[in-house]
């Protein structure tokens, strides 16, 4: 195992899950890298209203994951590479997966019951169209 992708979004539960996926890293000796994916704000053109608005929101989700996953990687793996995709984020992990040659993927999971776990966590999607194995690390409150 050489390539592990670490799924983070931008909650004090990205620090517990590349926290587990450097301890992996240590065990196989493989490489960790950090992907988050910004969820385009709009993705239906025909919101006219909302195209006429200045800002570019999904450059400015893009700059601020930049800036959390800088921070992030500060004080635990300064040296490890980043990326921010915008997407679909089972979609982007995905594909980023199968491009990189990803042998693991880590993702957090709080383990939730009932509705919540029907309607699908983002670990329970990665299962489902993963091309290699998936690691799970279990959120603690
Ligand atoms: P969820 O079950 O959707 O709350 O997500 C749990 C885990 O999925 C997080 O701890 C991350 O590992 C991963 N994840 C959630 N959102 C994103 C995102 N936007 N980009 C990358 N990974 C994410």
């Amino acid at each position: 195992m050489k390539n592990i992708l670490v799924a983070v979004d931008t909650s004090d539960e990205a620090k517990q899950v590349l926290k587990s996926a450097i301890e992996l890293g240590r065990c196989f000796e493989a490489n960790p890298s950090l992907i988050h994916v910004v969820e385009p704000v709009v993705t239906e053109s025909s919101y006219d209203l909302i195209n006429t608005v200045p800002l570019d929101m999904d450059d400015i989700m893009v700059k601020h994951s930049e800036g959390f996953l800088a921070n992030l990687k500060k004080d635990l793996a300064p040296d490890i590479s980043s990326c921010v995709e915008v997407g679909s984020v089972k979609a982007e992990i995905l594909r980023h997966a199968r491009e990189n040659s990803v042998d693991l993927i880590v993702v957090g999971s709080h383990g939730r019951h009932g509705l919540a776990r029907l309607l699908g966590s983002t670990a329970n999607a990665l299962l489902h169209g993963a091309p290699c194995d998936v690691y799970v690390v279990r959120i603690k409150d």
